[in-house]
């Protein structure tokens, strides 16, 4: 019997307690057996659940992409736990792991999920991070990759080819911060939500790690890539040697001459007239827009949110593999594997959690946006609140990854477009 303490209802289903089975034990399929065509699934929303009759009847929880009946349910129908007050939340999830209780539809697509997590990346590549110890947290197993990887992937059509890891870029320095390289790329076509028109990008040589900054104009670059490298040497203890940049006048200049000159940083500049010596700087620069491309039609999410995007793009990049290195960037240079289990799919539909101290007794207890982001060093998620014109920071969020996107009102109307903050 499934009791649900927030519809107040309970079901009955025939089902067998078998732990440790990794077949489905309750599908969407069975209801229907037992309870006719009445039998619907709410997958969206902040509450999944299973209406049987018109009525919310199942809670269900969604971890991973699948999802399992809620906790109280559950516990109700293990019979062994007696009340769910016994076992933390914590617990009952591991134990609902364990039997994969109540999985639907979409539990073959787990691939499929962490290539779109993964902003689109080459599935020979995703499974080279599945199959290895390159970072913690990967949810899914090499054959899941193997199994998505004939899947057809429309952003991925449309974005004309998948990644793969990136090329080496024939590196010499052998010494984390000795080469900087540096570019700016823009102005964009479209404005980001925040007011930025331009990107600049920072590429360590021999880790391959790489920084993106979006800012208003070329006048800010002195000041950003100040605040990059003592970020960058504060990070990891090293010091920068030599930055690489093009001849452009927002490098070249008085400026970012003299606090190069304090900090003792050598500049080495292309020769005149073959910005291909800049190569990998470029190459990053191609590699993110290329990102930004397939996650923005992916997510349906408007051109605006480029900035968004390519901050995004950067941190995958720097979480996947590279040619010629079984370590990512992120561990080269930060010394530590990266955790990627609070990756998300860029642009789905998220619901910001409002903590009860915050909110009236009939408030709404979420604000409904879409997730364009996360917080330095993946720390929190970013999400994109339409009605707002701002970014939330969050750790407490219901994301729905399989939702459909791109459908969210962007009309700025009835809003200030003065009002965004970051
Ligand atoms: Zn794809």
């Amino acid at each position: 019997m499934f009791r649900s303490s927030c519809f107040k209802t309970d079901v009955e289903v025939d089902v067998y307690h078998a732990p440790g089975i990794m077949g489905h034990i309750l599908s969407l399929e069975a209801l229907e057996g037992s309870f006719g065509p009445n039998v619907v699934p709410q997958f969206s929303g902040v509450l999944p659940h299973v209406e049987i009759g018109g009525a919310p009847s199942i809670e269900l929880e969604k971890i991973d992409g699948l999802f399992y009946a809620e906790d109280s349910s559950y516990d109700s129908w293990m019979g062994r736990y007696g009340s769910n007050r016994c076992l933390s939340g914590k617990k009952v999830r591991e134990e609902l792991r364990k039997v994969k209780l109540a999985i639907t539809k979409q539990d073959s697509n787990l691939g499929v999920l962490w290539h779109k997590r993964y902003g689109h990346l080459g599935f020979d590549a995703l499974a080279k991070v599945a199959g290895s110890d390159m970072v913690t947290g990967f949810g899914a197993s090499v054959d899941d990759v193997v199994a998505a990887k004939g899947q057809f992937c429309k952003p991925c059509a449309e974005g004309k080819q998948t990644r793969q890891p990136h090329p080496s870029t024939g590196n010499v320095t052998s010494k984390r911060l000795d080469l900087v390289h540096m570019d700016l790329c823009g102005p964009l076509p479209v404005k980001s939500w925040n007011n930025a028109k331009y990107w600049v990008t920072f590429y360590d040589d021999c880790t391959k790690f790489s920084e993106v900054r979006c800012i208003t104009g070329k006048t800010v670059v002195p000041e950003t890539v100040k605040e990059v490298i003592k970020l960058w040497e504060r990070q990891t203890g090293d010091k920068v040697r030599r930055i690489h940049t093009d001849r452009g006048l927002e490098y070249v200049n008085e400026e970012l001459a003299s606090t190069l000159r304090d900090m003792g940083i050598f500049h080495e500049k292309t020769a005149p007239y073959t910005p291909q010596q800049n190569g990998a700087a470029e190459r990053l620069d191609r590699t993110l827009e290329e990102y930004v491309r397939t996650m923005l039609a992916d997510s349906g999410l408007p051109q605006e949110m480029w900035s968004e995007a390519v901050i995004t793009a950067n941190t995958l990049r720097n979480v996947s593999p590279t040619k010629g290195s079984n370590l990512t960037p992120w561990e080269r240079f930060i010394g530590e594997k990266p955790d990627v289990s609070k990756l998300r799919v860029f642009g789905c539909s998220a619901y910001v959690m409002i903590p009860k101290q915050q909110r009236h007794k009939l408030d709404p207890v979420s604000v409904p946006g879409q997730f364009v982001g996360y917080a330095p060093g993946m720390s929190a998620w970013r999400v994109w609140i339409p009605k707002d014109r701002r970014v939330r920071i969050s750790c407490d969020l219901k994301f729905d990854e399989w939702g459909v996107r791109g459908s969210m009102e962007f009309d700025a109307s009835g809003s200030d477009p003065e009002s965004g903050v970051v």
